[in-house]
């Protein structure tokens, strides 16, 4: 039987921490009734450097239920993407599966089920989609599927209207411990691991208590961090945009000296300004450009990241299995 381990990061959210308690243990329970997991199945909270009581309820949690809540007490606030992190590679040495969701029960715990059943299905990393963002702010909304839409123009691959609530199992997090980089944005590097994967859909409700964690300044932060962790694309546009300046730079020489010996007026020192400033100001964003190319090739590089993750291998070598 396989054993679940329900990852939830946490910052700042007593007024929500025992309802979410309650929520998840239910599922456990549930699920291991219906012998989906293992009786040895965990939530683990990971306190993310809270202000609040937020710790001291998880000690008392775990006090009460010492077999099915666990705890991780990170030193300082480092985020959302950090704190999961931390809790998933906590995680990963003694569980078979993991589900990652926030405390606020906004992702339903009732898929969970469904996950677990892909997951036996073979599926080694299920996503939690949001069917729609009814219960979201009109802004959360536009700000949110803008950002999707603007990863995916980026060239970066995400799943749509899906964030932190998924399913990986222990294979897909040994894999996911060969991504070395600082920078994290979970979204972006989880579909590089590969493997089978499916996705689950449900409605998103509203917090359950407290308020957002993710002010807007901290949503931009994602935004940004997901991109220029992910995508060289910006970097080529400012090459582009240094060849499109030489071209008009072309053009501007062509209408400068045309203006220079068929207009009587043209004020003297014009000619050779016009065609300096489209030609010089080309050739730096193409030089720009240039520099950052190589610039982008380095970071990709200090990167190392896994160039494969290897699912199944055939041989007759009996080692291999
Ligand atoms: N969170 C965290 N560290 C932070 C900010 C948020 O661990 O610095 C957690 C928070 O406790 C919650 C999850 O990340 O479990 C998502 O935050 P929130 O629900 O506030 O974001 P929203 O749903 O509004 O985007
Ligand atoms: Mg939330």
């Amino acid at each position: 039987m396989d054993r679940l381990a329900i990852v939830v990061p946490c910052y700042n959210e007593e007024e929500v921490l025992g309802m979410s308690s309650e929520a998840l243990r239910g599922v456990l329970d549930d699920l291991v009734a219906k012998k989906k997991i293992s009786e040895d199945s965990y939530v683990l909270f990971v306190n993310d450097g809270s202000k609040d009581r937020t710790w001291e309820l998880i000690e008392e949690e775990h006090a009460k239920y010492p077999g099915q809540i666990f705890g991780v007490k990170l030193a300082r606030n480092v985020g959302h993407q950090y704190a999961l992190t931390a809790g998933l590679f906590t995680a990963a040495s003694m569980c078979d599966i993991s589900v990652s969701i926030d405390a606020d029960l906004q992702d339903d715990v009732a898929v969970i089920e469904e996950m677990v059943d892909k997951y036996h299905e073979g599926c080694e990393i299920v996503y939690g989609v949001r069917k729609e963002r009814k219960t979201d702010t009109f802004f959360k909304r536009f700000t949110a599927q803008s950002f999707y839409k603007l990863m995916a123009k980026m060239g970066v691959k995400t799943v749509y209207n899906h964030a932190d609530f998924r399913l990986m199992s222990a294979r897909a997090l040994n894999e996911f411990e060969n991504y070395h980089e600082y920078n994290l944005f979970l979204r972006g590097i989880v579909p590089l691991i590969g493997f089978k994967t499916d996705c689950v859909y449900y409605d998103r409700k509203e917090r359950a208590a407290g308020v957002s964690k993710y002010p807007l300044k901290k949503m931009l932060a994602l935004a940004f961090d997901g991109i220029s962790s992910f995508s060289t694309r910006p970097i080529d546009l400012i090459l582009t945009m240094g060849i499109g300046c030489i071209f008009l730079s072309v053009i501007a020489l062509i209408y400068a000296l045309v203006s220079y010996f068929c207009t009587e007026d043209v004020a003297r020192g014009w000619t050779s300004l016009i065609i300096s400033i489209w030609f010089l100001g080309g050739l730096q964003l193409l030089a720009i450009g240039l520099v950052g190319k190589y610039v982008g090739k380095t970071y990709i590089e200090v990167k190392h990241r896994p160039r494969y993750n290897i699912e199944k291998v055939l041989t007759n070598d009996a080692s291999q299995d």
